[in-house]
């Protein structure tokens, strides 16, 4: 089978046009924060404890950055590493660190599983490897399930079948198996889908609510660090997608294809036929009513 070009990802995958790739996603889940310096040994990034912190704000092409890790090399690694921070992953299972934050945790509690050195903490440039060829065989499978078409194996082999890490825990945890050829097309859809849900579960992906009296602060999805980014990102790309919204009518929350406009209303796929007849309609009688006021 042919390996997928860049050229299907924005047939299929991609909807956002600002960045270089058309894989960015202008959506923001949050800041993290990351070391001032960061040093490159053996293939290990390293930092001091007593190093100063910044926080790292996301550009919009993220993604496309990431992808362009696929066969770096160490040093390109590190550059990356420096300008958006770490792969914050444990040493016990090779898992995004927040899987293992307790229900119920306070902000500031320590995760219980920790990352690789204990106090001498290090992160594998090759972790940023795997990511971005991770990203990358998550788009290529997106691209040709989009069209209907099958997808290449080899893909399925990048997410973990077998030996890698992550996506190890996983199949043995939800039972995910990378399908055979024959398998239908849904299938692959079902598993590739449940294969990001768990993703961004273990990246922390969940609304985030503070009571303000700025209505417009109060709710926002939120995910951990990097690796959370990254994961969103990756999942907006797959769902053609923006961001999310809520329905007018149902109040489901629902990927919107469209920008949102403010102050209009927005309807998810099953309520958007509705949804505009009625606005219409109302906007009739509005019409109506405000030229009954004029002729008076
Ligand atoms: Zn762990
Ligand atoms: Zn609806």
């Amino acid at each position: 089978m042919k390996p997928v070009r860049r050229q299907e990802w924005q047939e299929s995958v991609i909807t956002y046009r600002r960045s270089p790739l058309n894989v960015g996603r202008p959506v923001d889940v949050g800041t993290w924060r990351s070391p001032e310096h960061l040093s490159l040994k053996a293939g290990c990034l390293t930092w001091s404890s007593g190093d100063q912190w910044r926080t790292i704000d996301p550009p919009v092409d993220l993604l496309d950055k990431v992808l362009k890790l696929v066969d770096a090399n160490d040093e390109v690694v590190a550059e990356f590493a420096r300008s958006y921070g770490l792969i914050s992953e444990c040493a016990q299972h090779g898992l995004p660190l927040s899987h293992s934050r307790i229900i119920g945790a306070q902000p500031d509690d320590e995760y219980r599983c920790s990352v690789e050195g204990g106090r001498r903490p290090f992160v594998r440039v090759q972790r940023y490897r795997v990511l971005a060829r991770r990203v990358r065989a998550i788009l290529n499978l997106a691209a040709r399930l989009h069209k209907d078409e099958d997808a290449d194996e080899q893909d399925w082999i990048e997410l973990g079948y077998p030996g890698v890490p992550t996506f190890d825990v996983i199949c043995d945890t939800w039972e995910f198996r990378p399908p055979d050829r024959e398998e239908h097309l849904d299938q692959q859809r079902e598993n590739l889908g449940q294969l990001i849900d768990v993703w961004l579960d273990q990246c922390g992906f969940r609304p985030r609510f503070e009571f303000s009296a700025d209505p417009d602060q109060s709710f926002q999805m939120v995910a951990s660090g990097l690796l959370g980014a990254v994961a969103v990102r990756t999942m907006l790309a797959v769902a053609r997608s923006d961001g999310l919204a809520i329905c007018t009518r149902c109040k489901h929350v629902y990927p919107p294809k469209q920008k949102l406009k403010a102050g209009r209303n927005n309807y998810c796929p099953d309520c958007r036929d509705i949804g505009r007849f009625r606005d219409s309609k109302r906007r009739e009688r509005q019409k109506n009513d405000s030229r009954q006021v004029m002729d008076e």
